[in-house]
């Protein structure tokens, strides 16, 4: 079945070709919902939305409950900076917000867009990860590369002062915080998201809306993740050197400067953009040789993490003080 099938009205018109028989239970729900709904457009505008929240805030629920417990303290990259209850639902409510009143209405729009550049959506059966692996490897690389030049023009003057300040709210990140921001850099940076996807489809014409949810999951999980505020052993980019994860991302909130990418660290040492990084990365490590104390050490990487941030004060106020046609540089 191809997706340029036009009735709309009747789910059961879509799948009056369909063997039934030949579907696993996944693939059977999948149609289930398409036909309980009645109208395409509305299933996947309503699946999209559910699948966005349900993973996003279900993401974060880990991560509020390891706040509340100080056992973990000791993997979190900034120890002193816990975010309070009060913070945290200050959060929540932006988020939940912009969700519902940017988010949702464009979501709308996604099936007919969807479905013009040639994406599956009700069709069934999915996709065989075969398929589907590569692309998710494709989006992210490509989501990865674009993120790196979009967050770096958020961060000239003009465009850092109005759009991209309020996610800097948080110099030590948590989980809730990953998709705070202003409008518009939800825009730019869903760019990225989404972008990859509906470009791999208008040139190959063989992409499910599945293979979109699989990496739209994903990449909420890298976004919370990073934001988390944690390192463990166990994190991803200790398995994977090239993973960013929560000890990458954290920096460039605590520093303001460096570390712009989001899901590889390729970029940004191909590019130069994380010699403030490597450089803390290193005194770090450095330290961590000393014969001190626990309590020598503790006061040492204060002060470390103490410097770092008043570096990165001083270059938003220089992005800040930005002027048109000054030579003031930005940071
Ligand atoms: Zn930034
Ligand atoms: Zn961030």
């Amino acid at each position: 079945m191809n997706s340029t099938a036009p009735v709309y009205n009747s789910a059961e018109v879509l799948y009056a070709s369909t063997d039934f028989s030949q579907l696993n239970w996944f693939e059977l729900q999948w149609a289930s919902w398409y036909l309980w709904i009645g109208n395409p457009v509305i299933a996947t505008g309503l699946m999209s939305f559910l699948l966005h929240e349900i993973v996003y805030f279900g993401r974060c629920v880990p991560w509020i409950i390891i706040d509340a417990i100080p056992y973990f303290n000791k993997w979190k990259l900034q120890p002193n900076k816990l975010p309070s209850a009060q913070e945290q639902w200050e959060c929540t409510k932006l988020v939940l917000y912009s969700h519902f009143t940017i988010e949702l209405p464009m979501i709308w729009f996604f099936h007919p867009m969807a479905e013009a550049f040639g994406m599956s959506t009700w069709e069934v059966p999915f996709p065989s990860w075969q398929v589907f692996l590569p692309q998710v490897a494709l989006f992210f690389v490509f989501e990865d590369m674009f993120h790196f030049f979009a967050h770096q023009a958020l961060h000239w003057g003009p465009l850092y002062k109005h759009i991209h300040k309020i996610h800097h709210k948080y110099s030590a990140p948590f989980g809730l915080a990953a998709e705070y921001a202003h409008p518009a850099e939800v825009a730019i940076l869903g760019t990225g998201t989404i972008g990859g996807p509906l470009l791999y489809c208008a040139f190959r014409h063989d992409l499910h809306i599945m293979t979109v949810y699989i990496w739209i999951t994903l990449r909420l999980f890298q976004a919370v993740d990073a934001h988390s505020g944690y390192d463990f052993p166990w994190s991803l980019q200790h398995i994977l050197p090239f993973w960013s994860g929560a000890e990458h991302h954290d920096f460039h909130h605590m520093a303001f400067v460096n570390n712009f990418s989001t899901s590889f660290r390729w970029c940004d040492w191909f590019f130069g953009t994380d010699d403030k990084y490597r450089t803390y990365r290193k005194r770090v490590t450095e330290m961590k040789k000393l014969n001190m104390t626990s309590e020598e050490f503790t006061a040492m990487e204060k002060k470390i993490l103490a410097e770092a941030e008043a570096d990165g004060l001083k270059a938003e106020a220089a992005a800040e003080a930005y002027q048109y046609g000054s030579k003031q540089k930005t940071a």
